[in-house]
């Protein structure tokens, strides 16, 4: 196993980080030796990138609507409910 130059999205360590196979889409998978977690560098869905949902909250407090949300981040409209709705939660 080759040790690669890729930080962990969790921990944002560094120090080892593995090649864990390929997702179904093709892209490389890391897995993370401190957290045990495994992640990937580019998604092909929208919605797994690491902020996109920070994204989504700033853009609806800010006065912005869910299919406007929606259309500009390019995720689902079901993404962005799910989201807000996780957020209120107590
Ligand atoms: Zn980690």
């Amino acid at each position: 196993m080759k040790i690669m130059d890729v930080i962990c999205r969790y921990c944002q360590g560094v120090q080892q980080i593995r090649r864990q196979g390929v997702s179904k889409s093709g892209h490389q998978r890391y897995r993370c030796e401190q957290c045990h977690r495994t992640f990937q560098v580019a998604y092909s869905n929208k919605a797994y990138e690491p902020g996109i949902k920070d994204q989504i909250l700033d853009m609806v407090i800010n006065g912005s609507g869910i299919r406007n949300t929606a259309r500009a981040l390019k995720v689902n409209m079901n993404t962005v409910m799910s989201t807000i709705k996780k957020k209120l939660k107590p």
